[in-house]
């Protein structure tokens, strides 16, 4: 499976990795370097600077931590290595694999992220890890409040979902973070998706960068079987519960994703899949760290076969035995589409995606095939087989409606928003006060269907 991207017949000693590493690699079940690895390992580990864009699923990680890893045995210190990532769950994940390639060194990494003490943060951050993988809103805040670590000697900055991060509103914290780096070092950019953005950084910053990008002309790898299911917007749950329904009767342990639009959704679809008897967590940015990170445990040790989750869960995440992605809502970014399904299908293997649509989302579909220059074939359901579960699903989908009112969900986003803007140094009032004004703005401009990427920062 060195060919998980395109077809490569190099070995990692031709790349010039050294045999400690090569054989560490053996021993994770990395045996030959995949296309990104092929093309990338060489030119980073000369020193150059680099932007690598592949496949979801196609080796980006190790491909520039293997050349890192090499590096710094050559010379270790620390803070050595900082890798910026956009959600907290990438940033456990990189560092996992950092960790594992890197244990016949006894590299050290630091996870900075927001939802854990800053303090505990800070004092290993003056313990002067190895690698430091972060998102960008907490380390700026170490980087403005502490003085007790210092990032002005790293080799190498990495730039891992860097469209998203470039792309979103991250802007602050990065020029926070940039500031702090220094200017001669390495740079790195990985991302799934190529983007203007990637293009415009390629021109004007870093030095001579190499330049790799997978020639695949499908954005989504063959072995993913991509549908879409005809549905009525009214009745949207009943055809989920009946598929789910479907999908296990036909295969008892199927691991299914479930992408849905926003946090509150996804909230009251977990609470009504379990309603039904469907065990299954839930992952989104309005709840605590720990349970996120609990949740996505479960799901990936196979505890529960079904992880309900927001965009948050799109990027990146590696849990290679998800055999099914459903998107509830037909993503309104083509790129959020790819990185979603990319969550199955992944390293060789097989997968599904069926995307839910309903009567108004046909301009997105079609959005999504031109851009995955793939067409999406049909998934269908006889509505004469849903008819049955339509009350039982009506019912339990307003008592899960009404236990997410008891929760206060509405009020602790509103709580938790505030929170998030006075941590930003910012007047809550005003800030609030502008986003209302130009809600209204765009309401008066009139729908969008142009496939801009949301630009929050987490979903
Ligand atoms: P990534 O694209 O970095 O999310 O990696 C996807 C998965 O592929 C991870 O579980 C890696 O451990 C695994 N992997 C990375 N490189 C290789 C390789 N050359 N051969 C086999 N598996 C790999």
């Amino acid at each position: 499976m060195a060919d998980m991207d395109e077809d490569v017949k190099s070995s990692f000693a031709s790349l010039g990795l050294q045999e400690w590493l090569i054989t560490q690699c053996k021993s994770v079940g990395i045996n030959r370097p995949s296309a990104i690895q092929h093309n990338c390992i060489p030119p980073i580990l000369k020193g150059q600077d680099c932007i690598g864009c592949a496949k979801t699923g196609s080796g980006k990680t190790a491909a520039f931590a293997l050349p890192i890893i090499q590096k710094l045995s050559e010379d270790p210190y620390g803070i050595y290595c900082l890798v910026i990532t956009p959600t907290r769950e990438l940033a456990f994940q990189i560092a996992d694999q950092f960790r594992v390639l890197g244990k016949p060194l006894g590299l050290k990494d630091c996870v900075i992220v927001g939802g854990f003490d800053m303090v505990k943060q800070g004092l290993e951050l003056s313990r002067k890890p190895h690698v430091v993988i972060s998102t960008p809103g907490r380390l700026a805040d170490h980087l403005k409040s502490s003085n007790t670590f210092s990032l002005s000697k790293i080799k190498f900055l990495v730039l891992d979902e860097a469209d998203r991060l470039l792309e979103g509103n991250f802007g602050p914290d990065l020029d926070v973070i940039f500031d702090a780096v220094p200017s001669k070092r390495q740079t790195l950019l990985f991302s799934a998706t190529i983007t203007d953005t990637m293009k415009e950084l390629k021109k004007m910053s870093m030095s001579k960068p190499f330049f790799w990008h997978s020639k695949a002309p499908v954005a989504t790898v063959e072995q993913l079987d991509q549908r879409y299911v005809l549905v009525p917007a009214q009745v949207k749950d009943a055809y989920l519960i009946h598929m789910l329904k479907t999908f296990q009767e036909e295969e008892e342990n199927k691991s299914i994703m479930i992408f849905t639009s926003t946090c509150k959704y996804c909230h009251t679809l977990s609470i009504m899949l379990r309603e039904l008897g469907f065990p299954c967590a839930s992952l989104h940015s309005m709840v605590k760290q720990r349970i996120r990170l609990a949740s996505l445990a479960m799901f990936k040790s196979n505890q529960v076969k079904i992880l309900v989750a927001t965009d948050v869960a799109s990027r990146g995440l590696d849990i290679p035995t998800v055999q099914l992605v459903i998107n509830h809502n037909v993503p309104t970014s083509p790129k959020d589409y790819i990185h979603r399904v990319g969550r199955t299908a992944r390293a060789g293997r097989g997968g599904m995606a069926i995307t839910m649509v309903t009567q108004f989302d046909v301009k997105l579909v079609y959005a999504v095939e031109q851009r995955i220059n793939t067409k999406l074939t049909e998934y269908s359901i006889e509505e004469s087989e849903v008819l049955p579960i339509l009350n039982e699903v009506a019912l339990a989908k307003s008592q899960a409606e009404m236990k997410l009112e008891e929760l206060d969900f509405g009020e602790r986003k509103a709580i938790n928003k505030r929170k998030q803007l006075i941590m930003e140094g910012k007047d809550p009032e005003e800030e609030l006060a502008k986003e209302k004004k130009e809600k209204k703005r765009k309401r008066r401009k009139g729908p969008s269907t142009s496939g801009e990427a949301s630009t929050s920062k987490e979903r």
